[in-house]
């Protein structure tokens, strides 16, 4: 059931289109929302993310401090075993925290529940890139103290983060201690109910490998139990103080602090710069680790907080330049929803490479930091317009798991690759194999995600190099899923497989799978067959290492051609799959609004038996394959699907946005883009405390670009149809495709595209084939009625 949760109220959560920001302390708001406080307030790389908790450690939900691909091993036990389950799963690690600097003021605790506050600032600074807090209270005595903290995860230096720390005292002089703190503490355990929350794992898994302390250095070393890691973190200090201090310092296995303490002079503040160092490697000795640690931190000394901070800011202005989108309207909390929303994927992705993207990024632990296919189609897109370097990096990550998800095909008797539903590592860790393993088609979204990449950037080297093998054997994986059927005419059918709507398992030809495995088989053929004829050399590499025979070619090709897709004669639709129509209709009407998401409060069973969707499935057929349904054939389908629709899943509404707008519902265009935007922002799935959307936050830039700018991108020939929500008055975007950046500026009456660099940029407005170069830069044209009206 949609609904806010929360709606930030404007007295305490100004709508700062820069900036998300807390500008008074609500001691019960405080209270109640310190899980979503430290999503919000989240700050990451894509490598180190570390979740908004308070400097002085409580209240706090989970201090959260994650590493990208930092996990360990968990068993998964079955009640029943069958062949083929993946007894082994992964799980991000929470690592020791560092962002702790307790504050004593007279030997009493800084907590701010208990403090008599004065004034209370908290900001997530969206262009410097930083966190901010300006708090000012009187202490028990009386006395009137000044605290400000700027924490950043660095972008420049992805194993860096940092904090200073302003202590003043405003009217008299205060017998002061902090005690900053690197605290390897027991994560909090999940909530069996909600199976999307990580499991929490038994015993120890960090197990010490050393600890070396020194000056105000300390740095921690471990071993992960199993998955063979060793991880080494560290913090030192740089203190400015007119007061003289005095430094104590206790470290040991799972805890270091650095303890300051002064008599605080009126009005001259103390100044604490804390650095952050994480490392981990799976071939390092614990010395080796620990001597990267302490390089982090020497680098970080040398530099100094303030080039540290100033560097940030620059980062984060030039992302803005390459990937901001401006909105103006009546609603100030649109823009500042969008920016935060963009701000995400920055942090989710920024310096992950190497790695994926989780479904959380790296705000915290539920789906145990696993990697899905919301990362190539939520994500992807985005950076492929506008970071195609991290683009080609997501995607060199799926090509480097490529032997595991051979052996992964092999175990479940298939050719080619079988890539995981769920994963870190690259092997499969989905327990439930109803709504996992037998999502198949996540083979057919990296083809889909591969080939978008290409045709956007023009980096066919990559294609070559690595694409192609992908292409192979992900072909080669469907041609064996699938068979000829009698029955359907001899039409190529694939059975037994799980569409993107989860509330719907195991069917045969799901029409999303059956379109999406179609257009990886075309490809493939295509991309092989000019690998062929274009590098003959680097054809025969492919053929050898995935013993590719030239007559597998027309198979795919065959098979691609004769693709069974469902379609009823009757409705005039393509139904979800081939029994989704004999389903009965799930009973809206008697299902409490307290009982959604459905998936917690009924058996899979009774949601399998009914019509009743989880999430756009082939509606979001409909986006990724466009040109396959005609105006009406969307209409249709949209119209039949639609109410059936829980979304349920946070991935859903966004991209009924999209094709709501493609097919003129402009209403529920911006009904659903608004719910896909506020997805954490009002926590429309009630479980943001645990982590940040990150498919939905994707899903809303697909929806402001390819909904409302009407974007789209097949072949790589790029066309806009924009049309604006009548309650907006601006649009503007930036994009780059093949090197050439611009921009696009929407109003009401009138589009103008902009070419900011490069050189010459070819695309279609309205239909009307377009040229923007260095001679002609910019280009006016009347607004587009949107798709529905092309
Ligand atoms: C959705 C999947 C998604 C996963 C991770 C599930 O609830 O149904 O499509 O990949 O969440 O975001």
């Amino acid at each position: 059931m949609l609904r806010p949760r929360y709606v930030p109220p404007e007295d305490i959560f100004p709508p700062n289109p820069w900036a998300f920001e807390a500008v008074q302390y609500d001691a019960r708001l405080a209270q109640e929302l310190t899980g979503q406080a430290e999503t919000m307030f989240a700050l990451s790389n894509g490598y180190l993310g570390i979740r908004g908790s308070v400097e002085e450690g409580t209240p706090v939900q989970e201090a959260g401090t994650y590493l990208s691909g930092f996990y360990e091993h968990r068993p998964i036990s079955y009640g029943e075993h069958a062949y083929g389950f993946p007894t082994v799963g992964q799980s991000i690690l929470n690592c020791p925290s560092g962002t702790a600097l307790k504050l004593f003021v007279e030997d009493e605790p800084f907590v701010v529940p208990q403090a008599e506050i004065l004034s209370y600032r908290r900001s997530l600074d969206l262009r410097a890139g930083t966190l901010n807090r300006d708090v000012r209270w009187a202490s028990p005595a009386g006395t009137r103290l000044h605290m400000r903290t700027v924490r950043l995860v660095s972008l420049a230096h992805r194993h860096l983060a940092a904090i200073a720390f302003v202590l003043t005292a405003e009217d008299a002089d205060v017998e002061i201690a902090i005690s900053s703190e690197l605290e390897n503490a027991p994560s909090s355990t999940a909530d069996i109910a909600d199976p999307r929350l990580a499991a929490s794992l038994a015993g120890r898994v960090l197990h010490p490998t050393g600890f070396q302390a020194e000056g105000m250095r300390a740095l921690l070393s471990y071993r992960t139990e199993s998955s063979g890691f060793h991880l080494g973190c560290g913090m030192d200090h740089a203190v400015s103080s007119e007061s003289s201090y005095l430094t104590e310092q206790v470290c040991n296995d799972d805890f270091a602090a650095v303890t300051m303490r002064c008599k605080l002079a009126r009005n001259k503040p103390i100044v604490i710069y804390k650095y952050l160092s994480y490392h981990y490697s799976d071939n390092s000795a614990p010395a080796r680790i620990l001597f990267q640690t302490a390089l982090t931190l020497d680098r970080a000394l040398k530099s100094g907080f303030q080039e540290i901070v100033e560097r940030q800011r620059s980062d984060v202005e030039r992302f803005w330049a390459r990937a901001d989108v401006a909105v103006e309207c009546d609603n100030p909390r649109t823009q500042q929803t969008i920016r935060w929303n963009l701000f995400q994927l920055l942090q989710a992705s920024e310096r992950s490479e190497g790695h994926g993207i989780g479904a959380r990024g790296l705000t915290g632990r539920t789906y145990e930091g696993h990697y899905f296919w919301d990362t190539e189609i939520y994500v992807l897109p985005f950076l492929i317009y506008t970071n195609p370097v991290i683009a080609r990096s997501v995607l060199k990550f799926r090509y480097d798991m490529l032997d595991k998800a051979r052996a992964r095909a092999r175990e479940l008797g298939h050719r080619g690759a079988t890539f995981p539903w769920r994963t870190i590592n690259g092997n499969e860790a989905s327990a439930y194999y109803a709504a996992g393993t037998a999502q198949y088609h996540i083979n057919a979204d990296i083809a889909y995600a591969l080939q978008k990449y290409v045709n956007v950037t023009g980096d066919d080297e990559f294609l070559w190099s690595y694409g192609a093998e992908i292409l192979t054997e992900t072909a080669r994986l469907w041609f064996d899923l699938g068979f000829f059927s009698e029955s359907k005419g001899g039409k190529f059918c694939i059975n037994g497989v799980t569409g993107p709507d989860e509330y719907t398992a195991i069917v045969n030809n799901n029409c999303f799978t059956n379109l999406m495995a179609r257009e990886n088989l075309r490809y493939a053929a295509q991309v092989v067959c000019d690998l062929k004829r274009v590098h003959p050399d680097r054809f025969d590499a492919l053929a050898q290492r995935t013993g590719l025979d030239s007559s597998e070619l027309a198979d795919w090709e065959d098979a691609s051609e004769r693709m069974y897709l469902p379609y009823d004669e009757r409705l005039k639709i393509h139904p979800q799959d081939d029994d989704f129509l004999d389903l009965e209709k799930w009973d809206f009407a008697a299902t409490p609004e307290n009982r959604y998401p459905l998936l917690l409060y009924y058996h899979p069973l009774n949601l399998y038996r009914s019509q009743v969707i989880k999430q756009a499935d082939t509606v979001m057929a409909m986006f990724l394959l466009n040109e396959h349904f005609t105006h009406e054939e969307k209409r249709r389908n949209f119209e039949y699907y639609d109410p059936l629709t829980t979304h349920d899943s946070s991935l859903s509404v966004c991209i009924q946005s999209v094709v709501a707008n493609e097919i003129g519902l402009r209403h529920k265009a911006i009904e659903y883009f608004n719910f896909a935007a506020a997805m954490d922002m009002s926590d429309i799935g009630g479980n943001m405390m645990n982590g940040a959307h990150v498919a939905a936050i994707g899903g809303t830039w697909l929806a402001l670009v390819y909904g409302f700018a009407g974007l789209r991108d097949s072949k790589g020939c790029i066309s806009f149809n924009p049309v604006l929500p009548k309650e907006w008055s601006h649009l503007g975007l930036v994009l780059t495709v093949r090197g050439q950046k611009f921009r696009i500026e929407v109003g009401p009456n009138s589009v103008i595209y902009t070419l900011l660099s490069g050189e010459r940029l070819d695309f279609s407005h309205v239909g009307e084939d377009l040229v923007l170069s260095s001679a002609e830069p910019v280009i006016t044209r009347p607004t587009g009625q949107g798709r529905a009206n092309a």
